[in-house]
């Protein structure tokens, strides 16, 4: 594909009418209606997207961090439609090879013995069924999530969300309670070391749990490292302690990998880098890169046990829905076989942790960097010394947004939420490509800088 794709009189004109269409009748997810000015994408390859007009961008994004094999990975589309061609749809009651396959493959590449896969629509509703698994196993109501998580968009899942997300939606849902997860740029505790740090954050989590009653507490559920609401590496020895608790009072480990599952932060999940095994994993997004609607739960032998001869009371029509799962099982083969995890684990310790470390040096809007593979955050302040971020918390600023313009008028596309721009381009980019972002962002934290 060339760099700019010229359209045609024809072209231009699709792309008028689709965009006018969108405007009369889309209503969009997270969005006020009538202010918004959404992109018409005409083509998308690999790491790059072509916009009504013939521009390139370069998605740095990976669109909602779920690409993580880029667009339009010719195997996997080749198996869609090899899989349309034979199967469209069947309901999840029966047996289908593309459906086993893909719970195989997933199986095997989960930690420990987590080799039950139930599969879902997507991220929210892994974790809505993640969580009704762990109360029918515990027999027990309350969940304990981080401030500072998004767990998905649907009713339950959106009151276990911690971040901004919820308030609008949260309707206090019943035995839903939120503790301060370590953070230590921003720490709740006074810690002044990532050791203290997370030794303060275990001691609040256990206080939470006797006080709210150990018998009543069904699952603690975790992103083993939280994407939109700021990739927080979690600090050394903290993810295994929410492990040590749960086996000690009975709990449910529910690891939340739908953003940072399947090779992002340069391992098949991202709980591997704390030697961690949860009794519940729930993915979503990079398990197919998105090409198909998909999501599921992978469950420990013990809660299946649960399940054995007791009916489990949940489904969804379109379970391990045959397109979704043969993309998922082309997805997880390319990977494999073109080396995509130990990439983005590479590009993470040779490329973006070194360029975003520069970036901090030169940088005095730049607060704070973090990350792993290709999942990065850049968190930018108004003032180093007091921390001030460059907007309020729960919402943008003006210029947040003037500096997400500047990437896209310079042909990136960046993921921004809050204060922050993350950066999450696909797993298989290339040095080169990431190296042309990095610049871009680069020249735009220049422009950050005078707002600083
Ligand atoms: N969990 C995490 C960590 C996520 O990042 C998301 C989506 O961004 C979800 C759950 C919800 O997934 P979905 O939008 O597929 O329902």
């Amino acid at each position: 594909m060339t760099a700019t794709l010229e359209p045609t009189q024809t072209d231009r004109e699709a792309a008028q009418r689709a965009y006018d269409l969108d405007r009369k009748h889309v209503f969009h997810s997270w969005s006020a209606q009538d202010t918004l000015d959404p992109m018409v994408i005409s083509a998308a390859e690999g790491s790059h997207l072509w916009d009504g007009e013939g521009n390139k961008y370069l998605d740095f994004s990976s669109q909602l961090v779920n690409t993580n094999i880029g667009h339009q990975h010719p195997a996997v589309v080749a198996a869609i439609a090899a899989q349309a061609a034979k199967l469209c749809t069947i309901a999840p009651s029966y047996v289908n090879d593309a459906r086993s396959e893909a719970a195989r493959l997933i199986a095997e590449r989960t930690p420990g013995e987590l080799d039950r896969i139930f599969f879902t629509n997507g991220g929210a509703d892994a974790n809505e069924h993640a969580v009704r698994m762990a109360r029918l196993h515990t027999g027990r109501h309350k969940v304990l999530s981080a401030y500072r998580s998004y767990h998905g968009g649907t009713h339950l899942a959106v009151n276990i969300t911690g971040d901004p997300r919820r308030w609008a939606s949260d309707n206090g849902s019943a035995g839903t309670i939120h503790f301060f997860p370590p953070y230590l740029y921003r720490t709740a505790f006074h810690s002044t070391t990532e050791e203290e740090e997370a030794q303060r954050a275990l001691e609040h989590l256990e206080q939470l749990i006797e006080f709210e009653g150990p018998s009543s507490m069904a699952a603690i559920m975790l992103e083993s490292i939280p994407g939109t609401a700021g990739i927080y590496v979690p600090p050394a020895g903290y993810m295994q302690g929410v492990r040590e608790l749960c086996t000690k009072y009975g709990i449910v480990f529910i690891a939340d990998e739908v953003m940072a599952g399947f090779g992002r932060t340069g391992k098949w999940f991202a709980v591997e880098h704390f030697d961690v095994v949860p009794d519940l994993l729930t993915f979503a997004k990079g398990v197919n890169s998105g090409y198909v609607p998909l999501g599921g739960v992978a469950i420990s032998p013990e809660i299946a046990a649960t399940f054995g001869t007791r009916a489990y009371p949940g489904g969804l029509t379109y379970s391990g829905h045959p397109l979704a799962t043969a993309a998922a099982v082309a997805t997880i083969n390319a990977m494999e076989r073109e080396g995509m995890v130990q990439h983005a684990a590479s590009l993470g310790t040779d490329v973006i942790g070194p360029a975003l470390a520069g970036f901090a040096e030169r940088h005095q809007s730049v607060g704070e960097v973090r990350g792993r593979g290709v999942f990065w955050a850049i968190e930018l302040v108004k003032d180093r010394a007091t921390r001030e971020p460059l907007a309020p918390y729960g919402s943008s600023s003006t210029e947040m947004n003037q500096l997400v313009a500047a990437c896209k008028s310079r042909g990136l596309i960046p993921f921004a939420n809050f204060n922050r721009i993350h950066v999450v381009p696909p797993c298989n980019i290339s040095v080169e490509d990431a190296l042309t972002g990095l610049a871009i962002l680069d020249e735009v934290l220049d422009i950050a800088d005078t707002y600083a």
